[in-house]
């Protein structure tokens, strides 16, 4: 069977807000389930959809999306029409016409020639004066402002948290309700990164960092040591900075994840023609495949999936794209930065690099406690299938994150026998793992039982295996 290595992430949103749409993302290939909280006012939504998902398959993932200095407009109750030269006055309280409804304070921060963006860009304007707490503009491009939508300040360092009084509420639900990842918006630095590691510390929720504007970027390196992974957010980061940095920042962050062996998903607009038609343009395939050959573990939809016509059809374009172009992908000996401790982790990753060609293994099961060395080994893009074994459900759904590894929970829950190696091999076999003609590295560390030599690095040829020890074996299948 040939299976997806790259994982996909899909918004949620009106199209698919129902068991019936999220099943078939999941048949076409969704592995993570994301739900941008700017469309969410309610605790009861948000448990509401984690309940659909769960329904559905223990295998998704839930990533809570918060919104951080991510500034919307209000929503003003119609539309405005635009032309080059019209003014347009931006508020700081809630009876004015226009503001910035997530910060007020906005024209703080603001001074006379700063550019402001609406819309994702498509409304550009110019402050001309700050007087009495409102922000003059002048309209330099764009024909409507319409309600609700995004406004950016490129270059401009805006005084807000990278948390704020909602993010803090809708955490809180979601830590106590086992969601497995929280993506924050607009991370700019170490400082912005801690912050939010601070509030999730003592939780087993993973933080996303995303980069969405040109401090972000200048501070990854830092930014990558603090979080659990990285989103390259190319919706803002297109308007945030010039747009067509994008490809280039793009590799550079995918490969600083793959060296750091932190997951990296590739964002927006992937495959955005198809939020009205059936099939992607030819550069949208183009795109996912090159996202893929720079080494990204996931791709992440927004509108395709969210508000678009063609959600499923647009998932399993992105599951055929992975597919045929991840053959291509080359297996490279990378450099390694992982902390201190993983040490023996690093060493028996490499090891099994060599070992793989050396001994032309098919298959690898990693043993691993938190992930880390599934992780590890992820990131060499070897061309074997890894299997992971990992202690429970919330690490199995972390690693729905990291591309081209399978994760299985074992021992099987609620088993509180001593396991060994052979039982996992028997695990493997019963539930189709294997076949007699796999050549197996087993390795990691064994953390199911007390043995006084926990790092294993096995090699097991099935075929031999399964002769030798035929009478030790409780095999269910034939
Ligand atoms: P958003 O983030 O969809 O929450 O804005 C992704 C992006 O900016 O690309
Ligand atoms: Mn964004």
């Amino acid at each position: 069977m040939i299976t997806k290595r790259t994982k996909i992430v899909c918004t949620l949103g009106p199209s698919t807000w129902d068991k019936k749409s999220i099943s078939r993302l999941f048949k076409a290939g969704m592995n993570v389930a994301r739900i941008n909280t700017a469309f969410i006012e309610d605790l009861k939504e948000l448990k509401e959809i984690a309940d659909i998902v769960r329904s559905i398959s223990s295998e998704i993932a839930l990533m809570l999306d918060i919104k951080g200095n991510d500034v919307r407009l209000n929503n003003f109750s119609t539309p405005i029409k635009l032309k080059k030269g019209d003014e347009i006055v931006i508020g700081s309280s809630t009876g004015d016409q226009i503001y910035p409804a997530n910060y007020l304070d906005l024209y703080k921060d603001l001074k006379k020639g700063d550019e402001l963006f609406f819309d994702d860009g498509y409304v550009k304007v110019v402050v001309e004066k700050i007087s009495k707490k409102k922000i003059y503009c002048k309209v330099r491009e764009g024909e409507v402002l319409n309600p609700g939508k995004s406004l950016n300040t490129p270059g401009i360092y805006l005084s807000l948290p990278p948390i704020t009084k909602k993010d803090k509420e809708q955490i809180d639900f979601c830590v106590k309700d086992g969601w497995d990842f929280v993506a924050a918006s607009y991370i700019r630095d170490k400082k912005d990164a801690q912050a939010v590691m601070k509030y999730l510390k003592d939780t087993n929720v993973h933080v996303i960092a995303k980069i969405e504007e040109g401090m972000g970027v200048s501070n990854i390196e830092d930014i990558i040591q603090v979080v659990d992974g990285i989103m390259i957010a190319r919706g803002d980061m297109a308007v945030e900075m010039p747009y067509e940095q994008i490809p280039s920042i793009q590799k550079m962050v995918i490969s600083l994840c793959n060296i750091a062996a932190k997951p990296v998903i590739n964002a927006t607009e992937v495959v955005n023609s198809m939020k009205n038609q059936p099939r992607p343009t030819r550069a949208e395939i183009t795109d996912v495949a090159n996202a893929i050959l720079d080494g990204t573990d996931a791709i992440m939809t927004s509108g395709e999936t969210s508000v678009g016509r063609y959600p499923d059809e647009a998932v399993r374009a992105i599951s055929r794209i992975a597919v045929e172009n991840e053959k291509y992908l080359e297996s490279m000996l990378i450099e390694s930065r992982i902390k201190k401790q993983d040490q023996i982790a690093v060493a028996m990753t490499e090891a099994a690099f060599q070992v793989i060609f050396e001994l032309d293994i098919n298959k690898v099961f990693v043993i691993t406690q938190t992930g880390t060395t599934a992780r590890m080994l992820s990131r060499y893009d070897l061309p074997v299938e890894i299997d992971a074994f990992v202690p429970n459900d919330t690490i199995k759904r972390q690693l729905a994150m990291t591309k081209g590894v399978t994760s299985y929970v074992f021992p099987p829950q609620h088993k509180t026998e001593d396991y060994s190696l052979l039982k996992l091999v028997e695990y493997a076999i019963n539930n189709d793992l294997t076949k007699s003609s796999d050549k197996i590295l087993i390795f990691g560390k064994v953390y199911w039982t007390e043995v006084d030599f926990p790092n294993i690095f096995e090699y097991v040829e099935m075929k031999k295996f399964l002769k030798d020890m035929k009478d030790k074996l409780e095999i269910k299948k034939s």
